[in-house]
């Protein structure tokens, strides 16, 4: 084999980190369950004392998301959110964060509820506006932290753009790029220094593991994020270790599908007379469209749709059958979802005003189901309204 070749993402998500296991050959890693490892003598082990500190199944995903990522430290948590708050050790007392302004509900409570009582203060900026971040610069700012596409508006940020800004200034920056997946997005290749990712959406894409991941391209970073990692705890487990790198293994299939599928039910949302308004990068008159086929090579499964009132986005939700009324988004499912009183419940009633995140607002993460089922269910819940 040529070791020189840049092997292909398709490739990578199949074999990174999972070289035949030594003992057996078992071509998949196996479910390391144990808590510890026998050691011939005091100080005599071979590189494994305890599942919180090494565990061969985490490891070989952790090895495998450093590489899609084309970072060089993978560190898996137990949840996105817990790979969020890790971020919390890399501040003190009196640091400053500038952070896009449409995030995740949980993100935006680990920063506003969790963060602030620690005396880290987080300024909210547009993401579309990548000079907003130069602007929001103090002198106690510590990191940037963007989503692209936000969660729920699909509002795009020039990650390259934030990126040179954070190098002139030297700060490092953090993107969560859990709605793209690294088969659509790379933001270490765009400059960034952080990816975060639940991987609970699209790398595991099952709907049945919670875990998140830093994947860091700096020893500085990733060496500190693997020391929290033991000292605090929250790893991914063996079991789940093993459900995200089964999952990986399709990434590439699965996300051609759900893009196909996002695609066309966009199309179809926007030109339905009882929709108001579409969100989804695909779209060519969603003002990020060209930012998105310059810095991705997708459009991704997410949508979301304004249907005008709460009424309307209950009738809607309540008749999807195919469909499934969740919180989550990237599994093989169709999910449907309702921010303002689901994912977004978090962010209180005046910020949402502000932000555009109304109660007639509908999120679809599209599954990798028979396109026509998804739309057949889609025009009968819009015939209900
Ligand atoms: N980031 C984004 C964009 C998310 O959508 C979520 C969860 O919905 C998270 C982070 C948090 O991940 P988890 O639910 O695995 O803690």
């Amino acid at each position: 084999m040529n070791t020189t070749h840049k092997q292909h993402l398709e490739t990578l998500a199949i074999h990174a980190g999972q070289p035949a296991e030594p003992v057996t050959g078992a071509i998949t890693p196996p479910v390391f369950m144990t808590s510890t490892y026998v050691q011939d003598g005091p100080g005599g082990h071979k590189g494994y004392e305890y599942s919180r500190t090494h565990n061969p199944t985490r490891q070989a995903l952790e090895a495998n998301l450093a590489a899609l990522e084309g970072g060089t430290h993978g560190v898996a948590f137990a949840s996105g959110c817990a790979a969020t708050t890790t971020i919390l050790h890399t501040l003190s007392a009196g640091d400053h964060v500038v952070a896009g302004d449409d995030l995740y509900g949980g993100t935006y409570r680990i920063f506003e509820r969790v963060m602030k009582q620690l005396g880290v203060s987080v300024s909210y900026v547009d993401p579309m506006r990548p000079a907003a971040f130069g602007e929001a610069i103090r002198p106690n700012t510590k990191l940037m932290w963007i989503e692209t596409p936000t969660n729920p508006l699909l509002k795009l940020c020039d990650i390259a753009q934030v990126a040179a800004i954070c190098k002139t200034a030297g700060l490092p920056l953090f993107v969560d790029n859990t709605f793209m997946s690294p088969y659509f997005q790379r933001p270490l290749e765009l400059g960034a220094d952080v990816v975060i990712h639940s991987t609970t959406k699209f790398l595991n894409g099952h709907s049945d593991s919670i875990g998140g991941t830093l994947v860091a391209k700096s020893a500085e970073h990733g060496d500190w994020f693997y020391f929290v990692q033991k000292s605090e705890g929250a790893i991914l487990s063996p079991f789940d270790s093993f459900l995200v790198l089964r999952g990986i293994k399709t990434l590439a299939v699965r996300m051609e599908r759900h893009e196909t599928n996002g695609r066309a039910l966009a199309a179809y949302l926007a030109q339905h007379p009882k929709v108001q308004g579409v969100f989804y990068p695909g779209l060519p008159d969603h003002p990020g469209h060209a930012l998105q086929q310059r810095q991705s090579s997708g459009f991704g499964a997410l949508i979301t749709f304004e249907l005008g009132s709460y009424a309307a986005a209950k009738k809607f939700l309540d008749a999807v059958e195919v469909m499934s009324l969740a919180e989550s988004l990237g599994g093989v499912e169709t999910l449907t979802s309702h921010p303002a009183s689901m994912t977004h419940a978090s962010v209180p009633a005046d910020k949402r005003a502000e932000l555009g995140i109304t109660d007639g607002l509908v999120r679809i993460s599209a599954g990798i189901e028979d396109l026509a089922d998804l739309l057949a269910d889609t025009e009968q819940a819009l015939a209900k309204i």
